[in-house]
């Protein structure tokens, strides 16, 4: 077999028949249709294949009229929904061919042109790896820049022009640098070249377009990948000129380490204060997690997420201290909502930064082992609730209740054994008496 006939066959398996019959029904009525994009990417490198997108050569009136079951989606932009079946599994997005005109605002075409050749449709896709099509109904490939090749060779390559690619859409850079993550390739040199000078157009984009290609790339196996060479290009100084990057690669080789959970507290830990020898700060740095959650704010993480980040990395540099006794590892873990905790040792774990014989930071074994022998690190873990202080000790109701609860609590991170009914009770007793004088 050659290889054109082996990658056909690997398409024509891989086309799911609801977009087969797409493709059937629009060749049937005279019209081109072909498979394109990142399922034909993804199928003919082996890997699961997203969204199927199809482009016709047929207007998009045309292919409204050919189907009983559309969503005219995006008519301006020549993109119809053919509903095939329930739900949106069965949806299968056709795109009119289509040329684009000029981008003044590095966002947008101005205008885009359709009745134009599958070739010039080709050519206005962001990558070469990109812009491969696969009819189905003809069983035939149309690879004019030379995608296989790229994907047999592992590089990602602009189509056309990399300098005019990306400076017209500011978006492709980041895209570039997601795939280089995702698909575990590397730029073309010409190709990375061109970022640098495209970085004024990646300033025009929207910021929630910017933050689903890095949470695309923090998804990747070895995110690493991309922000390497994100950071070498000027991307990272670009989107986080907050970040301080003095050692890019093992920021980059954190961010790896680092759990789906926690990726992206670690792309941000380098705000994490750094001097320890004489700073004292055993506690969660609510400066660094003020900080960090408005940086991911701005960048339209969402709340959950840049609060979720924010606090981790306040609590980052714990990492690098290996002195915590247990009081303390039990107070600072209990500054930590209890969902935060697990997540906290898993940020601590990904940090190389100070040599440890297991590897992992000292705070990560210590902590563990207060989770795991589920130590007493919130009033709701005392043996004892508001409703005894009340009963039991005569407390009158009101905020004291709370109070003696936090000074107990306080007691009970220091000497866990405390924590039983008797002691607590008889220690209220005496904070009443205390208080009270
Ligand atoms: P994914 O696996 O993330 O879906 P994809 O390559 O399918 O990757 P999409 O965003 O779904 O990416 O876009 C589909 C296709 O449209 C791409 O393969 C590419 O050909 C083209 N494309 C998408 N975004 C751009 C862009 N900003 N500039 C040029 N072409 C683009
Ligand atoms: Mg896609």
């Amino acid at each position: 077999m050659t290889d054109d006939a082996r990658e056909r066959a690997i398409l024509a398996a891989a086309v799911p028949p609801n977009v087969r019959d797409v493709c059937a029904t629009l060749s049937a009525a005279g019209h081109q249709a072909v498979t394109v994009g990142g399922a034909v990417r993804d199928a003919l490198l082996g890997r699961a294949p997203g969204d199927w997108d199809v482009a016709t050569s047929a207007r998009p009136e045309q292919v409204l009229a050919l189907f009983r079951h559309t969503i005219p989606t995006g008519m301006q932009h020549g993109t119809v929904t053919i509903v095939t079946g329930r739900g949106v599994e069965s949806h299968v997005e056709v795109t009119t061919f289509r040329g684009e005109g000029a981008y003044s605002d590095a966002r947008r075409p101005d205008h885009v042109v359709f009745g134009v050749p599958l070739v010039e449709d080709l050519a206005r896709r962001d990558l070469v790896v990109n812009a491969i099509a696969y009819d189905p109904a003809k069983d035939q490939l149309v690879d004019p820049f030379g995608g296989r090749a790229d994907l047999a060779a592992s590089v990602l390559r602009a189509v056309g022009d990399p300098v005019a690619r990306f400076t017209e859409d500011g978006l492709r850079v980041m895209r570039a640098v997601r795939f280089a993550a995702k698909l575990e390739f590397t730029l073309d040199a010409a190709t990375e070249a061109a970022i640098a000078p495209a970085l004024p157009s990646l300033a025009k984009v929207s910021r929630e377009r910017v933050s689903d290609e890095l949470r695309k790339l923090l998804a990747a196996r070895e995110p690493s990948r991309g922000l390497v060479v994100a950071a070498r290009t000027g991307i990272v100084a670009s989107i986080l000129p907050e970040l301080p990057l003095a050692d890019a690669a093992a920021w980059a080789a954190r961010v790896d380490r680092a759990t789906a959970a926690t990726r992206l507290a670690s792309l941000f830990a380098p705000l994490a204060r750094g001097r320890f020898d004489d700073v004292t700060v055993r506690h969660l740095d609510r400066d660094v997690a003020a900080q960090v959650a408005a940086i991911a704010k701005a960048l339209k993480f969402s709340n959950a997420e840049a609060d979720t980040a924010g606090v981790l990395v306040g609590v980052a540099h714990a990492a690098r201290w290996d002195e915590w006794n247990p009081a303390e590892t039990r107070r600072l873990l209990a500054e930590l909502d209890g969902k935060l905790r697990p997540l906290a040792i898993e940020l601590w774990a990904a940090d190389r930064s100070q040599p440890s014989e297991s590897g992992e930071p000292a705070i990560v074994a210590k902590a563990r082992r207060v989770l795991d022998a589920r130590e007493p690190l919130a009033i709701g873990d005392l043996a004892i609730g508001g409703k005894d202080l009340l009963d039991d000790v005569h407390v009158p109701p009101g905020r004291i209740v709370g109070q003696i609860l936090s000074l107990l609590l306080a007691r009970v991170l220091d000497e866990p054994a405390l924590n039983t009914r008797d002691q607590l009770l008889a220690a209220a007793h005496q904070l009443v008496l205390e208080l009270g004088s």
